[in-house]
């Protein structure tokens, strides 16, 4: 018996030590242990769908480039899969993430809030000072809120009293403590901003995600739909069929419903005023404020321009801006899975050009967003995006993409498994 054991003990040790051995290996390949000179120092600003696949592609396929991701926050909160927490169908452990995958694929992650880009000397500032040279630079800074457009919306999101829940985090957490605090027959009242905003069918999604727990839970509640837009501006169909099907009685969708003011629990409209017990005002948009300080705002006075082939700034060179900030291509959402695929164009091009290559010159992105309409039941729309070298800019292959003929739960399945899929992917 006691020999038995040895020989186990033994045979463990060896696989132990041949583990170890791999993992020392895997961690040799991975981190991309030097094969010869550094091909050039990137900084990556933002840790999100677009900085963080950035980081992590550079690293993947350049091989020996000196890699640092800056991102004012500990660890990733995601955006998709934040409907499901505010329904009460996911905790937010469900979805945060570290950053140890790309620690450990070599790229230094320094946690800090970048205040000043010196585009000139090809530095970024930190608050606090410090500096980090580069020679390409990649931001990926999201949105910011227009919080001026709407009268005393500030004041009222500073109080806590209204919340936007469109950056996840303690928004999130914010946002459902107000509707389980909510007493059984109250309102929940979501204004929706005109396009462009960041996930075209994120609102929707949200107020059946609200139903959802209403019908459940508080079944003498309602859900009102404020949209300043003139109709749903994605998937319209299939969500009008949710909100008949599901939530007829509890889900009401006003179209051109702009609001206006906020004043205490009011929403105050162009021709009414809406009493809400938990408003969740999602703010109008624009590129966030770094974007902005540092002079790549070049169109519309909110967004930036690019040259796609590149994903570099048409505004400063030196400086490739991915995701929500940019100004997009025809048909391009502002979504996750778009600022991850603008992340591997952004990539693959800055390694050419510090290499001294040609960059490819026919990229193809493709985007797929899924939206829950019950905790169960799926909806996508899917898109296929192609360079278009006469034009200089991606259009949509035709007959490509689509959307579900209806809602189902193995789309269910799919949604969270793209979401696992491209946390991983940005993440390692
Ligand atoms: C409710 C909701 C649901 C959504 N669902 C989906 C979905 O199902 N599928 C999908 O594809 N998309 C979805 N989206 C959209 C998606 O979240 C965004 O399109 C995506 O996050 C954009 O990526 P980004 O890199 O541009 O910005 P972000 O992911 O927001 O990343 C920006 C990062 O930059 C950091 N940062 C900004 N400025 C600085 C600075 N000065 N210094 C340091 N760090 C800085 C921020 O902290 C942040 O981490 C959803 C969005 C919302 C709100």
């Amino acid at each position: 018996m006691s020999s038995q054991t040895d020989r186990f003990e033994a045979g463990r040790r060896r696989l132990l030590t041949a583990g170890a051995a791999l993992g020392g290996l895997a961690l040799a390949g991975c981190a991309g242990t030097p094969k010869g000179p550094s091909i050039g120092r990137v900084v990556v600003v933002g840790g999100g769908f677009g900085g963080a696949t950035a980081a992590r592609y550079l690293r993947l396929w350049g091989g020996n480039v000196d890699v640092t991701l800056v991102e004012r926050n500990a660890s990733f909160v995601s955006c998709p899969i934040s409907n499901l927490v505010v329904g009460g169908y996911k905790q937010m452990a469900d979805i945060t993430l570290g950053y140890d995958g790309l620690k450990s694929l070599g790229v230094k992650v320094v946690q800090g809030e970048v205040t000043a880009i010196d585009a000139a000397a090809r530095k970024v500032r930190l608050a606090g000072g410090a500096e980090l040279a580069y020679d390409r630079l990649i931001v990926s800074p999201g949105i910011d809120f227009m919080n001026d457009q709407v009268g005393a919306l500030a004041a009222a999101l500073d109080s806590g009293r209204v919340v936007h829940g469109w950056k996840a985090g303690p928004q999130t957490v914010a946002l459902r403590k107000q509707l389980t605090d909510m007493a059984d027959g109250g309102v929940y009242a979501i204004s929706i901003p005109k396009v462009p905003y960041r996930c075209p069918p994120g609102p929707y999604e949200r107020a059946c995600m609200v139903a959802s727990y209403f019908k459940e839970a508080k079944p003498r509640s309602k859900v009102l739909v404020l949209d300043a837009n003139p109709e749903i501006q994605s998937k319209k169909a299939l969500f009008e069929r949710a909100f008949a099907q599901h939530y007829s009685g509890i889900l009401e969708y006003r179209p051109n419903a702009e609001l206006k003011e906020v004043s205490g629990n009011l929403a105050k409209l162009e021709f009414e005023d809406v009493n809400a017990d938990v408003l969740n005002v999602v703010p109008p948009q624009r590129a966030a404020d770094l974007a902005r300080s540092a002079g790549l705002v070049n169109i519309n006075n909110r967004w930036v321009g690019v040259n796609w082939l590149t994903m570099e700034s048409t505004a400063v060179p030196g400086i490739h801006v991915l995701g929500d900030a940019t100004f997009p291509a025809p048909l391009m959402p502002k979504s996750g899975h778009m600022a991850n695929q603008h992340a591997k164009v952004a990539a693959a091009a800055v390694i050419q050009l510090l290499k001294g290559e040609a960059v490819n010159a026919t990229p193809v992105m493709v985007n797929t967003c899924y939206s829950f309409v019950t905790a169960k039941d799926v909806i996508h729309v899917a898109s296929v995006h192609q360079y278009d070298a006469a034009e200089k800019i991606f259009k949509t292959v035709p007959g490509s993409g689509g959307v579900s003929a209806a809602a189902n739960q193995v789309e269910g399945k799919y949604a969270l498994s793209w979401a696992d899929n491209i946390w991983h992917d940005m993440l390692g």
